[in-house]
């Protein structure tokens, strides 16, 4: 059976604007945001978000960047996440 994750909100990340100085990763207090390995166009990694926001706004509060937009769900969505390698999602509540 697959874990299932609850997500309370989202976020728009806009690739582009981000500058890679990754301070937006440990402010996430579920670590539901990690680094890509790819590159935007001007060659930084950017964030990437797995399932369990809980639309706590943080990160748009620390990005320097204002890379995020963050929406709050009106009801929690669940997610069924494939156990195995993939990296650790947090926010299991
Ligand atoms: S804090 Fe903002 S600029 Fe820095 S890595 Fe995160 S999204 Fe990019
Ligand atoms: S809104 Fe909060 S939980 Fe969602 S990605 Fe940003 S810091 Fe993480």
């Amino acid at each position: 059976m697959s874990p299932t994750v609850v997500s309370r909100g989202t976020v728009t990340i806009d690739v582009e604007r981000c500058k890679g100085c990754e301070l937006c990763i440990p402010a996430c207090p579920p670590g539901v945001l990690h680094m890509s390995s790819e590159v935007n166009r001007t060659g930084y990694r950017y964030p990437r978000l797995s399932p369990g926001c809980t639309g706590c706004q943080a990160c748009h509060a620390v990005c320097p960047d204002y890379v995020f937009e963050v929406y709050k769900y009106d009801r929690p969505q669940l997610t069924e996440v494939s156990p195995g390698p993939v990296p650790a999602v947090g926010g299991a509540e």
